[in-house]
């Protein structure tokens, strides 16, 4: 039997239609790093967007599901983007600004991309790539910027500004099949080159209710929300489009992601949920608690990309009223995981076991566990695996390039379809997920694992500790062991004794790291996550001891 039900597609351009009209007046503020941010209704995003599409159409000559990159920070236009490109039907390419490279260039040529979107500010960094850009044809910049550094490029180069203006600022938007691309973003290339994750209309719109549901960020349209998560990365975890959709006005920080400016904008326009990656909040924390501000405003600030430590958890919330919600996810799946609200009628003290875990999955993300030989594993908390999931917006292969066919590497893809994540954890029977580590993180010591994460949580822990990254090193005796690298806060004179007695109390003897470094910063991957492999690389190369 059939369903009587009607059979809308699910387009990025229903939200675009949706937010600029029901939720007009909400507004993107962004940041310009003096005086009042820069503000913008989603009625004139809406226009502009039209006007955007109009132009990349008209102007540029863009059709069909063709690429239209972007290089920019976050802020008003990228929004614009964002809503604009899927909505013609083309495909929303966001480009990683600190990817090397090497990595930049073999991005654009695979994905192809003959129009770059590119903030005037980011050009120093562009020009120069150019001649290995061979596939663009239009640079379209937009803010502020020193243009003359494209003097002699062969592209053509456009003002944002002026190519919209003057345009029809509406758009007769195409019906797109919902499961049509509508954007394109790389994963980081820790391994390997770069691989493409393709978001559907389907997806996109299916992720940003997940997004807005009250079990995971919960926007509303009496929400201002300040994605410091890069817009260029993971699909900025869907708060652009989720944001539109709900009507949450979006303060925008621009290129200002720094401790100062990001203490000086929550405390002037007050957003209430924020979004970033614990290395963000924890140069957050520093700042407040060196120069507090009123930062009460912030109702939820969301950490995930990385383990969040604890320690920074109650530091938010203990110091400066700030509750913090912890969540996993990664670009293959859009990248809305899993997100730690506790169950009901515990006390506050028992939410926190529930709290620290990377959160609860949602009926829309089937999760797994993955012994070593591929057997499943129960969720009883306690058995630890390999995490596979599947779901309408989990990616089911990566993207092949213009002449290439989808591909699923037998690493990243179950015989039977599911995404295999690389994550090793353990699930409760109510479906918390608890991450150890990424499987190759763990550091596996005498036949035992030891978790990476656990160790570097506890560590950062320590009130002298401002940071902690542990690797596994080569051992003779035990195949691998601990190195632990600590970045001491300004005027410590804790040493290894200390922290070693610290980290007793808290962690098995036998974990215990019997090397340790003291550097000035822990090197950072383009999304400000640690970068193990140059730690791992540094310590290989004698540069740690
Ligand atoms: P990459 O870090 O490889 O550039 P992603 O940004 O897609 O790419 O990262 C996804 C990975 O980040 C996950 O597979 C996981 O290892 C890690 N991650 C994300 N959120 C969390 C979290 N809350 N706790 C621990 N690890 C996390």
């Amino acid at each position: 039997m059939y369903s009587t039900m009607q059979d809308v597609p699910l387009t990025v351009s229903r939200i675009l239609a949706h937010g600029s009209t029901v939720h007009g007046k909400a507004e993107v503020l962004t940041w310009t790093g003096e005086g009042d941010p820069h503000r913008r209704t989603y009625a004139e995003v809406g226009t502009r967007a039209a006007q955007l599409a109009h132009a990349l159409r008209d102007e540029l000559g863009v059709v069909g599901d063709e690429r239209v990159a972007t290089l920019m920070w976050n802020n008003a236009e990228h929004l614009e983007a964002y809503l604009a490109v899927p909505s013609m039907g083309a495909v929303l390419h966001t480009l990683n600004l600190r990817l090397p490279a090497e990595q930049l260039t073999w991005i654009v040529a695979h994905a192809a991309d003959r129009v770059v979107l590119v903030n005037g500010t980011l050009l120093p960094l562009l020009a120069p790539l150019l001649p290995q850009l061979p596939t663009v044809e239009h640079l379209v910049v937009a803010g502020p910027g020193d243009r003359s550094v494209l003097e002699g490029a062969a592209v053509r180069v456009h003002d944002y500004e002026e190519l919209l203006a003057g345009r029809a600022g509406s758009y007769d938007w195409p019906e797109v099949d919902e499961r049509q691309a509508a954007a394109l973003c790389y994963t980081s290339g820790t391994t390997g080159d770069p691989k493409g994750v393709v978001y559907s209309h389907r997806s996109l719109y299916l992720h940003s209710m997940q997004v807005n549901n009250a079990e995971s960020f919960a926007l509303t349209s009496r929400d201002i929300a300040l994605p410091v998560v890069p817009m260029f990365h993971v699909n900025a975890w869907g708060l652009a489009h989720a944001a539109f959709m709900a009507g949450t006005s979006l303060l925008m920080p621009d290129r200002f992601l720094q401790p100062a400016p990001l203490a000086e904008m929550i405390a002037r326009i007050r957003p209430t949920i924020g979004a970033a990656v614990p290395t963000i909040w924890q140069g957050l924390l520093g700042e407040l608690d060196a120069n507090k501000r009123d930062v009460s405003s912030l109702s939820t600030v969301i950490i995930g990309g990385s383990a969040c430590p604890p320690a920074l958890m109650r530091g938010f919330e203990e110091r400066h009223g700030v509750r913090v919600v912890h969540a996993w996810g990664m670009t293959e799946t859009s990248p809305l995981g899993c997100v730690a609200h506790p169950p009901g009628g515990l006390s506050a003290e028992e939410e926190w076991e529930y709290r620290i875990s990377q959160g609860r999955f949602p009926a829309s993300v089937e999760a797994r566990l993955s012994g070593p030989a591929g057997e499943r594993l129960p969720w009883d908390g306690e058995s630890a695996g390999e995490l596979e999931v599947r779901g309408p917006w989990i990616a089911g292969s990566y993207y092949g390039g213009a002449a290439g066919e989808p591909f699923k590497p037998d690493d990243k893809f179950s015989a039977d379809g599911w995404l295999k994540t690389g994550d090793v954890g353990t699930i409760t029977p109510d479906g918390f997920l608890h991450l150890t580590d990424r499987a190759k993180d763990v550091i596996k010591s005498g036949g035992e694992w030891i978790s990476s994460v656990e160790l570097e949580n506890a560590l950062m822990a320590h009130p002298e500790v401002a940071e902690a990254a542990v690797v596994a090193v080569p051992d003779e005796k035990w195949g691998e062991r601990p190195l632990a690298t600590v970045v001491l806060k300004e005027g410590s004179t804790a040493d290894f004794t200390v922290l070693r007695e610290f980290l007793a109390t808290k962690i098995a003897k036998w974990q215990l790291p019997e090397r340790w470094t003291v550097v000035p910063a822990v090197p950072k991957t383009s999304v400000g996550k640690f970068d193990k492999k140059v730690l791992r690389k540094q310590y290989a190369e004698g540069e740690l001891d």
